[in-house]
């Protein structure tokens, strides 16, 4: 190597020596070819006479559930006992997290107590007041509390209440609103185990016209859960899901 390097400063002289220096790990054929080495001798595209010009790559079976992101909904504090969900709109052609909690924080339970504020546990915006089809969780949610939404006790205690921003009763959920609220109904069947008969418009519940006629319940309510708990195993039962909900308790 001394002996390259040395040739390299004869052949070279114009070249600074610490330039050189510094170049001296560089390999000698970089010094003795001007151009660069092609890096792939063209011989080696030469189709071999008798051997088939192209081959079929292995089918290689990609594993959807690695780039499927994860519940994004999990809670921090210890999941609550859920057995149903229950959907609502607004009745409103406007509406989101903050306005909806604002109404809420004025009304008063039976016992004439000031309800902690919004009732859902979810919403579900438009356009209007929030993005078209985003999914807001409330600090109901994420304090694992009783909703106040469905009139009804149990409901309350056990259903998890999505609102969607809209008045069905006129016009149906945008195309993002929908597909939002099927993969939210999806996601929460499949990690606490609810089946489709316990996703409920709030009418299925109490006499409401709640989530509004133009509202298509039963394609939400049969929303299948999303490919990474697995396409094939019943809803709930992956250990992978399981395993790390136990790890968040
Ligand atoms: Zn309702």
């Amino acid at each position: 190597m001394k002996g390259i390097i040395m040739c390299c400063v004869a052949m070279l002289p114009a070249f600074e020596i610490s330039g050189c220096t510094q170049r001296n790990s560089l390999p000698p054929v970089a010094i003795n070819s001007p151009t660069p080495a092609p890096q792939y001798s063209p011989q080696v595209a030469k189709p071999v006479p008798g051997a088939p010009l192209f081959t079929t790559p292995p089918t290689i079976a990609v594993e959807p559930l690695a780039i499927e992101p994860q519940n994004p909904w999990k809670p921090e504090a210890e999941v609550r006992d859920w057995e149903y969900i229950v959907i609502h709109h607004t009745a409103s052609t406007t509406g989101s997290v903050e306005s909806i909690h604002e109404l809420h924080s004025k009304k008063k339970d039976k016992s004439g107590n000031t309800w902690l504020g919004i009732g859902y546990h979810f919403v579900i915006g438009n356009g209007n007041g929030m993005p078209d089809g985003s999914i807001e969780s409330t600090f109901r949610w994420r304090e694992q509390m009783h909703g106040a939404h469905a009139g009804d006790n149990k409901y309350n205690q056990h259903g998890i209440g999505i609102c969607l921003v809209g008045n069905f009763e006129n016009e149906p959920p945008s195309d993002a609103q929908l597909a939002a609220v099927k993969k939210l109904v999806g996601v929460l069947k499949a990690e606490y185990n609810i089946s489709s008969d316990h996703v409920q418009g709030h009418r299925d519940v109490k006499a409401t016209a709640c989530p509004g006629k133009y509202f298509p319940m039963s394609e939400v309510a049969s929303s299948i859960d999303l490919p990474v708990y697995g396409a094939t195993s019943p809803a709930g039962t992956n250990p992978a899901s399981k395993m790390e909900l136990a790890a968040q308790k």
